[in-house]
């Protein structure tokens, strides 16, 4: 059966819950829109894979996961092999990203503490099945704060709540979302907030819309923060956009997928996958700010391809000959630029005294 259609009492649920919210106190953020209705979405049942709405790179084939075991393994080898390691997952997903890379990463030795961040219990269920020896948690601050931290992030910053600001007639406002009897839709609010634009786009035409991901920019600078403590590296993997691309400087990017079809975001919430680009540039700002080594980004399908995909594809083709094909689909999938390669990007922190991770270039 298609995860879609599992309509619960639950799902019922988050549709009254916003309508009676915005009854009684008024149009809700964007922000708080997206937040509830991701945490919703994640808790009701697991979205990833064919039978699905969307499916991710670990996900599409054991390859993804095994180049990032070996990318940090690689590095705890040229860091001295330190003893105690955290490898800190956030959004596991299934935990096969988890499973695949620490499984490379001991053949290697390499056989770090597991904690995995995981805002849904029904998750953390499916991790525990195949990742019995992690710890889970809520957030960074219960993750020990001695010994180096490798963390990894594969689509989850995309699923943090944006927040829009949009041009109203008489000046800049908080978008936010109403009910008008039949269906939720974003409008105008009430709120100023004029003060929030840059200078260079006040002046921008009625109807435009900026967005920001304060969750993602307060994450990344809490990892900075910790890296400069402790040491280690922190891998973003994402879909988005940077300074350099034609990506958006305004536009909203909120998209939801259900079914593996794009529908819209504002009808059903908690049923679809809610989603907005990432935006790099901000994570090399917010490095600087907190002061460690920021490496890319680069491109999903020149990174793998730097570290070896394209081989350990081969590899595996020649043990199983039957399976040579779909690995060849799988890896095309990952790699080149007209699927994941070019839109998904990888960007790395790197803290004091940690070696440089491969596929960054020099
Ligand atoms: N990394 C996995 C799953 C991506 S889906 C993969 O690549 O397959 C997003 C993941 O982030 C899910 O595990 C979801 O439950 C989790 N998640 C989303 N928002 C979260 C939040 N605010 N706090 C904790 N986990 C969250």
């Amino acid at each position: 059966m298609e995860v879609s259609e599992q309509i619960g009492p639950e799902d019922i649920g988050l549709e009254a819950i916003f309508r009676r919210l915005i009854g009684a106190t008024g149009p809700i953020s964007v922000a708080h829109y997206m937040a509830e209705a991701n945490a919703h979405y994640y808790n009701r049942a697991d979205p990833l894979g064919a039978g699905g709405d969307f499916i991710t790179a670990p996900e599409i084939s054991q390859m993804f996961g095994e180049m990032i075991g070996l990318w940090l393994a690689d590095q705890w080898q040229r860091a001295g092999k330190p003893s105690l390691c955290h490898f800190v997952e956030f959004g596991p997903g299934r935990g096969t990203l988890a499973s695949d890379a620490l499984r490379v990463a001991e053949r290697f030795g390499f056989r770090p503490n597991v904690h995995l961040i995981e805002g849904s219990s029904r998750l953390r269920q499916a991790q525990r099945t195949l990742i019995p020896q992690a710890i889970w948690h809520d957030g960074l601050d219960s993750v020990p704060r001695e010994g180096p931290l490798l963390i990894v992030a594969n689509e989850f910053l995309d699923a943090l709540p944006v927040r829009q600001i949009v041009r109203a007639e008489q000046g800049w406002r908080e978008r936010v979302v109403v009910h008008n009897g039949e269906r939720f839709l974003p409008v105008a609010g009430a709120r100023p907030m004029d003060t929030a634009v840059p200078a260079t786009l006040v002046d921008s035409p009625e109807g435009t819309i900026l967005e920001t991901c304060p969750a993602a920019s307060g994450l990344a600078y809490e990892i900075a923060v910790r890296l400069k403590a402790q040491s280690g590296t922190a891998l973003f993997i994402d879909y988005g956009y940077d300074t350099n691309d034609s990506g958006p400087q305004t536009g909203s990017t909120l998209q939801a997928v259900r079914a593996h079809e794009k529908v819209d975001p504002f009808a059903n919430p908690g049923l679809a996958d809610l989603t907005a680009l990432v935006d790099f540039a901000q994570l090399r700002q917010i490095a600087l700010a907190g002061d460690v080594d920021c490496l890319g980004p680069v491109g999903q399908g020149e990174w793998l391809m730097t570290l070896g995909i394209g081989e350990r594809a081969a590899a595996l083709a020649r043990t199983d000959p039957a399976q040579a094909q779909g690995l060849m689909t799988a890896l095309d999938r990952l790699v080149s630029p007209e699927q994941m390669g070019a839109l998904f990007k990888v960007l790395a922190y790197r803290g004091p005294g940690w070696p440089q991770g491969e596929g960054f270039g020099t």
